[in-house]
């Protein structure tokens, strides 16, 4: 069994109850099972800025699947809550991201782990660090320090039930 930090986001639809059924059908996913999970996050979008606020979380799983397997789990995730990307860093449905997959560097064309932007973006730092304070890059980075970095992005915990009852 691996342990992997995934990333979720949405900003188009009702986010909130996407991401709380992802949640669900990730700890459903053959072989993975949900550790820990963060609270909800509310950021302003990078890129575009004539789209909806994005809403954020973090999971950390245990899982036996490969990653190349979790990823067409999570992209078949994606599809089936009705994925729509309007345009490049524009608003998205569901997206589900393998941030860090135990402590492998995995560099193919449709795979990168570590995330390649997990370093710069406030939205995956702090729920991220929310779950594992101390947690580091394979190379042994702080995410602490590139989180810290960061803190010019505005982001802010948003409370729903609808997460927070998630068992
Ligand atoms: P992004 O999440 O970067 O905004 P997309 O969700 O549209 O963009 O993903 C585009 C591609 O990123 C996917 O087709 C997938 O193959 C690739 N990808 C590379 N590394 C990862 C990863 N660690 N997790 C998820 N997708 C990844
Ligand atoms: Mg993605």
């Amino acid at each position: 069994m691996t342990d992997a930090f995934i990333g979720l986001g949405s900003n188009l639809g009702d986010s909130v109850a996407l991401l709380s059924e992802a949640r669900i059908a990730i700890d459903q996913l053959a072989g993975c099972c949900i550790v820990a999970a963060s609270s909800l996050y509310r950021s302003a979008p990078v890129g575009p800025q004539d789209q909806p606020d994005y809403f954020n979380a973090v999971l950390l799983i245990d899982t036996s699947m490969s990653a190349p397997a979790l990823l067409a789990a999570l992209q078949h995730l994606e599809q089936q809550a009705g994925r729509v990307r309007v345009r490049h860093w524009g608003e998205r449905t569901l997206d589900l991201d393998i941030l860090l997959y135990g402590g492998q560097v995995i560099n193919q064309t449709n795979l990168q782990i570590p995330h390649p932007r997990l370093t710069e973006r406030a939205f995956v730092l702090k729920p991220l660090l929310e779950i594992s304070s101390h947690l580091t890059l394979p190379d042994g980075q702080s995410l602490a320090a590139s989180c810290a970095a960061t803190a010019d992005q505005p982001i802010c915990l948003h409370n729903d039930s609808r997460w927070s009852v998630v068992p």
